[in-house]
């Protein structure tokens, strides 16, 4: 892939660890959880047997919940690596709940990623699809319709897609294959 290649980077599940906040929320240890994840099972619900209801009626009642959710201990280097290569835009999808899309801007205020206003607030990441266009995500649906509208996806492997638990080195990984 070129240097002129346009990079979609998602949120939750790539650089911000969502399934741990909702396990911090119910007061549950995502270690263990992780642990003791059926893989390729998307659902944290499922894991933390709640409904989704459940989650998000708990959810939305944190204030600071997307503001505060756990960076990845790779995603500052991560970013600024593929800012150093590439044009770099977030795509996260937001919750149904309005404070998300601000809790999200916070935290990457917060975290000083740089990203300025170039965020993408949507969960039709495929209408971001095109020749040139990759988009680094952890759900198998989101990165099969990126491609079958003529996009590159890079499926970020964790214990709930279909890439699997990921024990390497994430970034020398996104360099192997970008
Ligand atoms: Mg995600």
């Amino acid at each position: 892939m070129g240097a002129d290649k346009i990079i979609l980077i998602d949120l939750d599940g790539v650089l911000a660890n969502f399934n741990k906040a909702i396990a911090d929320a119910f007061n549950k240890d995502y270690n263990e959880i992780e642990d003791n994840w059926t893989p390729g099972n998307w659902s944290i619900a499922q894991q933390l047997n709640l409904s989704e209801g459940e989650i998000w009626a708990r959810v939305n009642k944190i204030e600071s919940f997307w503001e505060d959710i756990e960076l990845y201990p790779y995603a500052k280097k991560l970013v600024k690596y593929l800012k150093s290569k590439y044009e770099v835009n977030v795509c996260t999808s937001p919750s149904s709940n309005p404070a998300c899309a601000t809790g999200k801007m916070k935290w990457l205020l917060k975290h000083k990623f740089g990203f300025g206003r170039n965020i993408i607030i949507t969960p039709q990441k495929h209408l971001m699809a095109g020749p040139n266009r990759i988009l680094i995500d952890d759900m198998d649906k989101n990165c099969d319709k990126f491609k079958a509208h003529g996009g590159e996806p890079l499926l970020f492997h964790q214990v709930w897609n279909s890439g699997g638990k990921f024990d390497g080195d994430r970034l020398e990984y996104i360099k192997s294959v970008l």
